[in-house]
């Protein structure tokens, strides 16, 4: 439906399976993080995390409240920098990095609660990152960044409200245009998701599903996505990673992690 010319080349999607199988051999690992560490104060919120994502794969985060997903999400989106540890997207160290260099790398993300320019239509705050990529020496024509903001648009069910300010849109409908605004970073390679299903409208939840195993399975988008919809989680990500107190204490798949005494515990707080 997104179609391959835009975004990852479509060659790399056919190489990369949905769903990992260790006997499948070639994986490569997109995000890797080591040891890392973020204290605000007297809190650690992050302490001592590792966690892997591999090229291709929709990854669930999850964990009690306080755990740290946030900040993790923060991190590596270089809205924090870290106190410890390393960060590395392909192989490369990023934990230094700007958000703007961060997004120039192929990193997008949505935050829980949305920052849109609601003064802004909605077409115009899908064009923005297209405005930061010209910036940086525009590979695209300015025709071409322009279809890729209307197939998305088209694709969370927003086209016909383009030109309606974005500040008009609900909970829902910001977030579907977030995700829309991420997709149009060129190239996307890595989609940060904090919370993007909660207090979202079921058919809301539907289109933001289908709008992510798209873009995985169309263009080779890797997805690490926070939510507590444990239901709506497991329809798409076949692997979790557990955070509990600011580190990874399972990771697997959901039947795999939830019998693990440490997750009961982590939920149960005991
Ligand atoms: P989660 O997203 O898993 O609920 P967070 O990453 O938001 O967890 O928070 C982890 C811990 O860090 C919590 O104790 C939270 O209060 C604290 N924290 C997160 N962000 C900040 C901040 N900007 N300033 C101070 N404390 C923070
Ligand atoms: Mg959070």
């Amino acid at each position: 439906m997104m179609g391959g010319r835009v975004g990852a080349p479509h060659h790399q999607c056919e190489t990369i399976p949905l769903r990992m199988s260790p006997t499948f051999g070639r994986t490569s690992t997109l995000l890797e993080i080591r040891g890392l560490a973020k204290r605000f104060g007297g809190v650690i919120a992050v302490d001592g995390l590792d966690l892997s994502v591999e090229a291709g794969e929709v990854r669930g985060l999850i964990g009690p409240n306080g755990s740290g997903k946030t900040t993790t999400i923060n991190l590596v989106s270089a809205l924090y920098r870290p106190d410890a540890g390393e960060i590395r997207l392909a192989g490369e160290r990023i934990e230094r990095l700007h958000p703007h260099e961060i997004a120039g790398r192929g990193v997008a993300r949505t935050f829980q609660i949305s920052k849109l320019f609601g003064n802004m239509t909605v077409l115009e705050n899908v064009l923005v990152p297209a405005l930061a990529e010209l910036d940086r020496g525009a590979r695209r024509a300015p025709g071409q960044i322009r279809e890729r903001a209307r197939r998305l648009l088209d694709l969370v069910l927003l086209d016909r409200l383009r030109d309606a300010p974005a500040k008009e849109l609900s909970g829902g409908q910001s977030m579907l245009l977030q995700i829309a605004r991420g997709l149009m970073l060129q190239p996307i390679r890595l989609f940060l998701m904090d919370e993007p299903f909660a207090g979202v409208h079921p058919t809301i939840k539907d289109t933001i599903m289908e709008t992510i195993l798209n873009a995985n399975r169309d263009e080779g988008v890797t997805f690490l996505i926070v939510s507590h919809e444990m239901a709506t989680l497991r329809r798409l990500a076949s692997r979790v990673s557990v955070m509990h107190e600011g580190r990874l204490i399972a990771e697997g798949s959901f039947e795999a992690v939830a019998n693990q005494p440490a997750v009961l515990e982590a939920y149960l707080g005991g």
